[in-house]
Formats: C-alpha cells, structure tokens, sequence
C-alpha cells in the first residue's frame, strides 16, 4: 500500500511488539533498493493517570534483547490481567471468551473497558457503566490490580534500545506537564500531525515542538484497511527530511549508548 500510494518511506510502528519488522522489510527490498525505505518503529502503550499514554520508538534496534524482554512482560502483563479478570467473572458464573475481550480491544491495549464490553455483548449487563460497578471496580468481585508500566519508563526503553523516542497523537491524554517530564526523561519528538488533530491542535503541537526542540513527526496511525482507528495508509505524511532527522538522532543515541557500555 505505501509503494502504491508513492511514499518513500513508511514507519511501522505496532502496539508493544516489533514482530512485523522484518518482514515489512523484507517485502520493501522486493521492489528494489531505495524505492521505499522502512523505518523500523514501536508505539508502546503506557498507564498514565487513569488513561493510557503512547510512546513511539523511531529507528530503534528491533533486535535488542532487552527491548524484547521488556516488550514480552508487557504484552503477558496484559493478557494475565484480562485472564485474571475472566477467571472471577466464571467464578461468579459469567463465561466469557478472552479471544472476544482481546478482538474488542483497540490500538493493542486489551483491558477493564473490553471486558465491559464484552459482558454487555453476553447480555450479563445492561451498560459498561453497570459491568463496571457491579464487577470491574477497584473493590468489587472481579477487580484485579494491573501492571503498570509509565510514559518515563517507555522513553528509557526506547532510548536503551537505540531509538528516538517520540509522544503519539497528544491530544488523546497528555497534559504539557507531562511533556515536559517527558523531555527530562529523553523524549525527542512530538506526533504533530495525526488524524486525531485538527489544524488549530497541529499548529499547537508544531509550536511546542519548536519550542522544545523536539522533532515534528506524523502519520497516518493506520490500522490496517479492516480496522476502524486511525487513517489510511500515506493520508498524513511528513518530509522526508523529518525521517532524515530521525535517523541521525538515532544514529547518535547508538553511538552515546555504545559510549556508555564501553565505559
Ligand atoms: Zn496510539
């Protein structure tokens, strides 16, 4: 689809695993070198407040080991959860399918609301409203506590595996408070320019991005042509000098990590 719609790179950047890497990359080189380049990316979903925060890894070494592990705890973390969750619902008589609640859940996060939603699908509840206070509340029957994993700790994890780690569509749940702890912590980037923002919103972000001295990036967040979040495939792009920018930024955290190591 991105050699179709004449882009010259695509960022790929699946929701706590880099395991389409590879081969979006082999699939690129069959249209020959330098036709369209594949920035090897990473959205992690992270806890914030009683919302979720993305974080995206640009360029970042999808090989990594620690990456791996640290991707491989949050993905069990997750689905332990909703295992968890389900186990108490049958407890109490209320079967539910994890393939439905994980099928239910968006941008790869699977949790409490998919749950919900998946008991007012069964007809157990009249309202994810309901599901919540009769069931998924902190103290009531089937509440079971999650893993949390921060915005701060994503960026380090980004960083530790070489990659540039940059704020998802912020207009979702961050607070300039904490963009600016993220900028502490290493952040390097903004997501200015995503089907969630209006232009009023675009311009917002591209002036804090100048501000901060953060790099201005965007896409189309898509999905997938079956799947409803986001846009479709080369409908918001960037210049190719952001993609250049990326690169040498990461060119540089590889370079100080290594610093760091030989050390
Ligand atoms: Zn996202």
């Amino acid at each position: 689809m991105a050699v179709a719609r004449g882009l010259a790179a695509v960022g790929i950047a699946d929701h706590d695993t880099v395991s389409g890497i590879p081969a979006a990359m082999a699939r690129a080189a069959e249209y020959g070198r330098g036709r369209l380049e594949v920035v090897p990316g990473l959205e992690i979903n992270t806890d914030y407040r009683d919302g979720e925060i993305h974080i995206l890894g640009y360029f970042i070494a999808w090989d990594d080991a620690t990456l791996a592990e640290t991707l491989a705890r949050l993905r069990a973390g997750r689905t332990a959860r909703a295992e968890k969750i389900l186990a108490k619902l049958q407890a109490l008589g209320i079967r539910l399918s994890l393939d439905r609640v994980i099928s239910l859940g968006e941008e790869g996060s699977v949790g409490r609301p998919h749950v919900a939603r998946a008991m007012v699908e069964a007809g157990c509840v009249k309202s994810v409203k309901e599901a919540f206070d009769a069931y998924l509340k902190r103290g009531k029957p089937a509440y079971v506590e999650r893993m949390r994993f921060s915005p701060v700790e994503a960026v380090k994890a980004v960083r530790q595996a070489g990659g540039v780690a940059v704020l998802a569509h912020p207009a979702a749940e961050a607070t300039p408070a904490l963009i600016r702890d993220l900028v502490q912590a290493g952040l390097e980037g903004l997501e200015v320019r995503h089907p969630e923002h209006d232009l009023r919103l675009e311009q917002m972000y591209g002036a804090m991005a100048r501000e901060l001295g953060l790099v201005a990036t965007g896409g189309s967040d898509s999905h997938g042509p079956s799947q409803t979040y986001g846009a479709d495939v080369g409908s918001y792009t960037v210049n190719a000098g952001v993609v250049t920018e990326l690169r040498r930024r990461a060119e540089r955290r590889r370079t100080e990590n290594g610093t760091l190591q030989a050390r």
